[in-house]
């Protein structure tokens, strides 16, 4: 029996559910992955997956597999390559946004799927309010996520037997080079920062705020493209608690997003502001990090340098751009979705909404004063002298 493995964000060998069943029931596994064109990835991110998937195949040329890599319309390669390879069934990663969703049902009609956790902690609607479909205040969500039973992590395949003559391909051959990014992409550079950082983790709740320290563990992007699991990092006995409220951060998102699918495009909460300021020079300062207010602009800064920005000057930056410029929040989650690494529909937008009141925050007037902002969170002014024009 051959089954396909579809990698998406899920480039990942470790605690990989749809591939550690599929080496388990099957005796031939083809892992693939489809670089979609209708998903244009700016070139920061774009490097990222290259790097990611270079170090997938080598892991899964370790085991004695591989990764073909095709080009074109997911459902359509899919279905063809299943095909050819003989494949009875196609495992896959489980998303929730409104394209994977489309995805996984276009695919879904052209071959048998299974669909497996692994995208965030606990699945999308894993605990749910009583009385309701999903959650829409935080803290309830985390007593709940807390509470319920969590699957165990995965053991890395033994091994991954292709079908005879079968071969895979080399990323960059079929995407193409991109420029460096930032940082190194994929699980073997993910694992690595991980036990960078892990000695300091112990200090994440007195740290995560301030603004100079490398104090937070900077995996986002790995988490986004799921070169590490959320699972295994949730479980690592090295992490706090209050690192562990933010990986469910990051699954109350999740599931906000799979219940609202237009969280990325329309007001979360009922009666939000609509009239949003018509300010084209006021963004465009924005964006470069020339309003003049400090803590801003060193935000604004950072994330063009680094394509990532510390999450206290994103709820600042965030905050200055809607509330005192008045600008809508669409413009600023769709500059952070082009420069941010990490940037994913659930975690931006959802962040957007909660900073710009249109989303959960229980208090949606409240505004960020980026001076007593910088006063607390960067009291020596290290961070703005850092991201100095
Ligand atoms: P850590 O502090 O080490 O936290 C660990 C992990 O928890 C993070 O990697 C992330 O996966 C998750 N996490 C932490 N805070 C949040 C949060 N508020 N919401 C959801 N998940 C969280 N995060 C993204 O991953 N992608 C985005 O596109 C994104 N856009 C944002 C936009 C705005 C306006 C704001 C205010 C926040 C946004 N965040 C986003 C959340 C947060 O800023 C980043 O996850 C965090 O700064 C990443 O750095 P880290 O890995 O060092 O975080």
């Amino acid at each position: 029996r051959t089954v396909m493995v579809v990698f998406t964000r899920d480039l990942r060998v470790r605690d990989n559910p749809a591939l550690a069943t599929a080496c388990r029931v099957a005796d031939r596994v083809v892992p693939l992955f489809v670089a979609d064109p209708a998903i244009e990835a700016p070139p920061g991110r774009a490097r990222f997956l290259l790097d990611a998937l270079t170090d997938l195949r080598a892991s899964l040329r370790d085991l004695g597999g591989d990764l073909l890599v095709r080009r074109g319309d997911p459902a359509e390669v899919i279905a063809r390559t299943a095909r050819e390879a003989g494949a009875s069934q196609v495992a896959m990663a489980e998303d929730v946004s409104a394209y994977a969703r489309r995805r996984q049902r276009r695919v879904g009609e052209v071959a048998e799927l299974r669909l497996f956790p692994g995208v965030t902690v606990l699945p999308a609607g894993a605990v749910r309010p009583a009385g309701g479909d999903h959650y829409k205040v935080f803290t309830p969500y985390w007593r709940s996520w807390s509470a319920s039973p969590w699957r165990k992590p995965e053991e890395v395949p033994a091994r991954v037997v292709l079908p005879e003559g079968w071969r895979g391909d080399d990323p960059r051959a079929v995407l193409g080079e991109a420029p460096p990014a930032p940082v190194t992409g994929g699980e073997s550079a993910g694992l690595a920062r991980l036990e960078d950082w892990a000695p300091r983790a112990g200090d994440y709740a007195g740290l995560h705020d301030a603004l100079a320290e490398d104090g937070t563990s900077r995996l986002s992007p790995y988490l986004r493209f799921g070169c590490v699991s959320p699972l295994e990092l949730a479980t690592d006995p090295r992490v706090p608690e209050a690192f562990v409220r933010q990986l469910c951060w990051r699954d109350f998102y999740h599931q906000l997003l799979a219940a609202f699918p237009r969280l990325g495009t329309e007001n979360f909460r009922p009666g939000a502001r609509e009239d949003w300021a018509d300010d084209p020079e006021g963004l465009a300062a924005w964006k470069a990090g020339e309003t003049g207010v400090a803590l801003v602009d060193a935000g604004m800064r950072q994330l063009l340098a680094e394509g990532w920005m510390h999450n206290r000057a994103r709820m600042v930056t965030a905050s200055h751009l809607t509330k005192t410029l008045g600008v809508d929040w669409r413009e600023g989650a769709a500059w952070f979705a082009r420069h941010l690494l990490d940037a994913d529909v659930a975690n931006n937008c959802g962040n957007w909404q909660w900073t710009a009141g249109t989303g959960t925050d229980a208090r949606p007037h409240r505004r960020f004063n980026p001076e007593r902002q910088r006063e607390r969170f960067d009291p020596e002014r290290v961070y703005v002298d850092r991201w100095r024009a």
